[in-house]
């Protein structure tokens, strides 16, 4: 199920992805891909066709669309706990298994020291998550900041975190090969999608500023 939001009067329009009247084009072919999930262009004029899609009323899509935000943010933020998990058991494993200088790359610090600021950096994004979704999960209203921290601590590190493992994986992390290639594009797009890094940090100190 996906949502969307036309410039045509703000309307909110809601679609089950196996709906058979709507179209979309694939995006794979332009070079944007995200391999977790189908990406697609909309075709707007067979949205607009769909009619029971619509929810509320046209020109209510925009303040629909806001009240979906703090779920949403804090949902890619979860998904992002689950890409630096990947990085680090992928790290550690490869680690173990690799060898230069007649030794597992494991036992060098510098990599000992990768290891540990990925670990340290996952575990304090997940915590952040957890308190967001308990935050959520109960009713609490206002918790733009709480999700919008989530989102952007968690999207940062995974970032982080898959460019560290692809450092680990040395020359074979850039290749298909090996799972962390795949990390690194994936979190790539978290820190742009459901909002930037930068919206989420001007909605931070919106708040903060009291300016929401
Ligand atoms: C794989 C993928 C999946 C997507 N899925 C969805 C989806 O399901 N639903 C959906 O609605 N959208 C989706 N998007 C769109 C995505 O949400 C937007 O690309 C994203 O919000 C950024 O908008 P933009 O590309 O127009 O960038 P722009 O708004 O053009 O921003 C460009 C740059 O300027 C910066 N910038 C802009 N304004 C400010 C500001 N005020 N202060 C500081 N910096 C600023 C941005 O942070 C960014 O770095 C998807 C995009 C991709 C690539």
């Amino acid at each position: 199920m996906s949502g969307h939001l036309l410039p045509l009067g703000y309307a909110a329009l809601l679609r089950w992805s196996d709906d058979p009247e709507v179209g979309g084009q694939r995006l794979e072919d332009a070079g944007a891909y995200l391999r977790s999930e189908e990406l697609a262009r909309e075709v707007a004029a067979a949205l607009g066709a769909s009619t029971g899609a619509l929810l509320g009323e046209v020109g209510d899509g925009f303040k629909i669309a806001m009240t979906a935000l703090d779920s949403g943010r804090y949902s890619v933020a979860a998904g992002c706990v689950g890409i630096c998990d990947g990085c680090v058991d992928a790290s550690v494993a490869y680690a173990k298994e690799r060898r230069a200088f007649d030794q597992p790359i494991a036992t060098f610090q510098g990599i000992q020291f990768m290891l540990a600021d990925m670990a340290m950096a996952v575990h304090a994004s997940r915590l952040v998550v957890h308190h967001a979704a308990a935050l959520i999960d109960h009713g609490v209203s206002g918790t733009a900041l709480e999700a919008s921290a989530a989102k952007c601590l968690a999207s940062d590190t995974a970032m982080k975190a898959a460019t560290d493992a692809v450092q680990i994986f040395g020359g074979y992390g850039y290749t298909r090969e090996f799972p962390v290639e795949r990390f690194m594009r994936d979190a790539k797009i978290t820190q742009i999608y459901e909002g930037t890094n930068q919206i989420q940090r001007v909605v931070i100190a919106q708040q903060l500023l009291g300016k929401a």
